[in-house]
């Protein structure tokens, strides 16, 4: 959603890094080029002129105290990543739960917004984390709403509390009391209540937002928000604002290609922070909204404790600490474990988004978008055609050997020849990173090992070569930033 901001601002950067020392007119460009990027996203522009004010500010008191000019862009660089976080909303903000169970989160927004697909991932994601969710179908107005959250609650074995058949039957103010009387007796420990939208901000709808409100005393009212409706995220956000009001903002349809820049606007012109965000249609497009992931990602430096992290969800925990151990003894990774993560990345979801969170994807954008998501099952079954042995000691793989493989997979000898050269490639990179001492397992797997799968071509350059300094920094996308500086 934020390739072509992430791109603007990269090249303004590269350019002042180019720069001898930094003056006051490359500053006052540099500036300019933030500000158009940012207008040309979207982003409001009261919200664009303060920023770039505390940019210009905070940039000229730096300057004259750094010597080197790489180091004066640094600087500049940091503060424009500082300041974007905070006007991404500053630090991630959780649920508030309520004292005494059950806690209520209301989901309010227009039509299409996203709300009910969302009702599902939150109660997804609270009922992985041990908590007993309730599903509410508040939302009797549009067509099928009610039918809808019973599958979303079906598919993810969550109950939905849902008396009334909807579609323009039934008061949704009733079924939200009664959903909480009914979820208190059974003791479930969350309530979620969908509630319906119309296709634009009417007082109708706000009203009966406010009824629902006031009956139920939510935690959390969720301000739910297409990223795609432009600057009309704004309008819809304050008038839901003035209306029911709300706590936080979640940010749907992320994975659109629209400009996206008013979604960014929406934490500060309303006070409220971004709290989830959701970036596709199945379940688990979903995350936590962590404003300095984001900031990171629109500054072109990926998002690899995200990725970090669902490489960590989808190993399970044995594999993982199996792998460490094997990597810390100095084994050879073979195709067995390549195998296990073959497993692990098709759990982990789209291969594409993943790709997306590495530093400088903003680059790779046609490649990632080209990639071809069916190779992994392809890989997979050339894989699981070899014997165990064959798997440890590729070097048995004879003519014969791969002749049969590739019979057994359904494909052709080259394409097993291909996956045997990209696998040595991949082992071999493994051994380097390892001598410079490189990322952590969880996190290489996901970046460097899958042949097959676009390995040769994404794995940076720099992960070859030998470590040539030690990084000061502790954070990754600083870390990555005083590399490219
Ligand atoms: P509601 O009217 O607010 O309840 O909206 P829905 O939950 O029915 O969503 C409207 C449409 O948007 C549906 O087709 C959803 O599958 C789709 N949708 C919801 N969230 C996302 C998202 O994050 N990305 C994409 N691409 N589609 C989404």
């Amino acid at each position: 959603m934020f390739d072509s901001l992430s791109a603007k601002l990269t090249g303004a950067f590269s350019s002042l890094r180019s720069r001898g020392k930094i003056s006051t007119s490359d500053i006052e460009n540099t500036c300019a080029d933030i500000r158009s990027a940012l207008l040309e996203s979207d982003v409001a522009l009261s919200v664009v002129d303060s920023f770039i004010n505390v940019i210009r500010e905070k940039s000229l008191t730096a300057l004259p105290n750094i010597q080197s000019g790489t180091n004066q862009a640094q600087a500049i660089f940091e503060i424009v990543n500082t300041e974007l976080v905070e006007i991404l909303g500053g630090a991630a903000r959780r649920i508030r739960f309520a004292k005494n169970p059950p806690t209520v989160i209301m989901l309010a927004g227009l039509q299409g917004a996203g709300k009910t697909t969302l009702a599902g991932k939150l109660a997804k994601f609270y009922l992985d984390q041990g908590n007993t969710p309730l599903l509410v179908a508040s939302d009797l107005q549009r067509p099928n709403a009610v039918t809808q959250l019973q599958v979303v609650g079906d598919s993810v074995g969550v109950p939905v509390f849902a008396p009334e058949p909807g579609n323009g039957v039934g008061d949704p103010v009733k079924v939200a009391e009664q959903a909480l009387i009914f979820a208190k007796s059974k003791l479930y420990n969350m309530v979620i209540v969908d509630t319906a939208g119309r296709l634009g901000v009417d007082e109708e709808l706000m009203k009966q937002a406010i009824k629902i409100r006031d009956a139920v005393k939510p935690d959390e009212i969720l301000f739910v928000v297409d990223s795609m409706i432009g600057q009309d995220a704004v309008r819809t956000a304050k008038a839901f604002e003035d209306g029911v009001g709300f706590d936080g903002v979640v940010l749907t349809k992320l994975d659109g290609d629209a400009r996206g820049g008013a979604a960014l606007s929406i934490a500060k012109l309303t006070g409220r922070p971004i709290m989830f965000s959701s970036n596709g249609e199945k379940l688990t497009d979903f995350d936590i909204f962590y404003p300095e992931r984001m900031a990171s990602r629109i500054l072109g430096m990926g998002d690899v404790a995200t990725l970090a992290e669902q490489a960590k969800k989808a190993l399970d925990g044995q594999s993982t600490a199996k792998l460490e151990e094997k990597f810390a003894r100095g084994d050879d990774f073979t195709l067995e474990d390549f195998l296990e993560q073959l497993e692990a990345m098709s759990k982990m979801g789209s291969m594409s988004k993943l790709l997306g969170m590495l530093p400088g994807a903003g680059a790779m954008k046609k490649q990632i978008e080209n990639f071809d998501e069916s190779e992994i099952v392809r890989t997979k079954s050339i894989v699981q055609s070899m014997t165990p042995l064959e798997r440890r000691d590729p070097k048995v793989l004879n003519g014969s050997r791969r002749a049969r493989i590739a019979i057994g997979a359904g494909r052709k000898v080259q394409d097993v020849n291909s996956l045997v050269d990209k696998f040595a490639a991949a082992q071999k990179m493994m051994r380097q990173m390892r001598k410079g001492g490189g990322m952590p397992p969880a996190m290489a797997q996901s970046m460097g090992m899958p042949p097959g799968m676009g390995a040769g071509q994404m794995a940076p350059q720099k992960a070859q070569q030998p470590a040539k300094k030690k990084s000061k920094s502790g954070n990754p996308a600083k870390r990555a930033a005083e590399e490219r500086g």
